[in-house]
This record gives structure tokens, sequence and C-alpha cells, in this order.
């Protein structure tokens, strides 16, 4: 895992508000879409969108390098309406498109186990769950599926 929580672009005042880790339910996985780094990412959520900082709590690139980009106690922008409950993690690429390379994939799911032997049982949802968009893409959206539907400790739905 590389650590960017003090490297990536922040926003010149505005900070995001913080949680209790009680607080976390899901996790909800998202693409990039592009292909672009981290820190590109990063500059876009604040210059662009004006954001505190960069909106996902990890990301993935696809060799399956695993950067932290905020502190899971950090309430950043991801999944409207459930951002305080939620950690968002993005996967590096477009997956409507292309499907989702080996070494991509195990490292979501040892980050999945590694997040649940920290916080508790989550639910592992996705983008398109919560909202009408394409994100995370049809291909890792199939394998989302097949991995956590109906899995008793690592999917458990708790209610908001
Ligand atoms: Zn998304």
């Amino acid at each position: 895992m590389i650590d960017l929580v003090d490297i990536l672009p922040k926003h010149k005042r505005k900070r995001y508000n913080l949680r209790e880790i009680s607080l976390i339910k899901r996790i909800v996985v998202h693409h990039t879409v592009s292909d672009a780094t981290p820190k590109a990412i990063a500059k876009y959520h604040v210059k662009n969108n004006k954001w505190p900082g960069v909106g996902y709590h990890f990301m993935i690139d696809n060799i399956g390098e695993v950067f932290r980009c905020n502190k899971i106690d950090v309430i950043s922008y991801n999944t409207s309406g459930l951002n305080l409950s939620t950690i968002g993690v993005a996967l590096i690429g477009n997956f409507e498109e292309n499907k989702v390379p080996d070494d991509q994939w195990k490292a979501l799911v040892n980050l999945v186990d590694d997040l649940i032997d920290i916080v508790g049982p989550l639910e592992v949802s996705w983008h398109a769950k919560h909202k009408a968009t394409l994100c995370p893409g049809k291909h890792l959206i199939q394998k989302l599926e097949a991995e956590y539907s109906g899995c008793d400790d690592c999917a458990e739905i708790k209610e908001d």
C-alpha cells in the first residue's frame, strides 16, 4: 500500500469532516473511467469539483497497487447521500469497456478483507446500486455480484 494521504492535492481552505469509525457501514466501489493517476484525479476533484480533497479513500491501479488517499475517518465525497457511512474505493480504469485485470481484482478483494478486519462487517456495494450511473462498469459489477452477493460475514447489510 502506498500512502498518499499527506501528498495528494487538497483545497486551500476547505476540509472534510471526520467521523467515528463505528459509523462506517459499507464499501462502495467505483471506477475512474480514465487511466489517470491518483494525483491527477485528486487535482480534478479539488480544482474542478471544488471539493476539500480527493473523493475516494483508496484507489487501485491496474497492477494491483493500492493507494491510500484519505484516512477512513474522513467523510469524503464519493456516493451522494451516503458519504457519512461509506468508504469509497476506486479502481483505476474503465470497466464498462474493459475486463478487470486479475491483480487489480485481487487487490480489491484483499483490501475489502483488511477493511472488514479493521471496521467490522461491511456491506460491499458499488456506485450504480445507489445512483443512476454506469459506475463502476458492467465487467466490475459482474465480478462484485458474484463475489459478494449472499456473503455472510463480508456483505452484511446494516440499516442506516
Ligand atoms: Zn462512482
